[in-house]
């Protein structure tokens, strides 16, 4: 089982299985919802996503462009992504720092959104770049 949690444990959950896509995200609103150089999601089908506590300190930020981020009103942590994409794929993004045990390997495939990558970091891995989604 892959569990996860924020930091002060009041929100946890389960998730069965992830998609195989896990890119590092280094947008601007990456940037700022996690106040780190990117962020790294884990795409999950909602039916493989369990929500075990904690519904009722989620706090949901809506973005100018419609993408809704979510995170735990007590201690903080940047927990779950959903863009209109994912409403239609129905899968929601889940911080794979927030996870606690992984019981499948995972491995991020791609940066995306270099264009705005922090002047402060440096990528010193060999995963393929782009300058925004995966098609660019
Ligand atoms: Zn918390
Ligand atoms: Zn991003």
């Amino acid at each position: 089982m892959n569990k996860g949690s924020c930091l002060c444990n009041s929100v946890t959950f389960t998730v069965d299985a992830f998609e195989p896509l896990i890119g590092h995200c280094h947008c601007t609103m990456c940037q700022k919802f996690h106040g780190a150089a990117f962020s790294t999601f884990a795409e999950v089908k909602l039916h493989h996503f369990h929500l075990v506590s904690g519904e009722e300190v989620l706090s949901r930020y809506t973005a100018n462009n419609q993408t809704v981020r979510s995170f735990c009103k007590v201690c903080g942590s940047s927990l779950f992504f959903e863009s209109s994409f994912n409403q239609t794929a129905k899968t929601i993004e889940v911080a794979l720092a927030c996870f606690d045990n992984l019981s499948e390997s995972v491995t991020p495939d791609a940066h995306i959104y270099t264009e705005s990558k922090a002047c402060w970091y440096e990528i010193n891995d060999q995963l393929p770049q782009h300058k925004q989604y995966r098609t660019s």
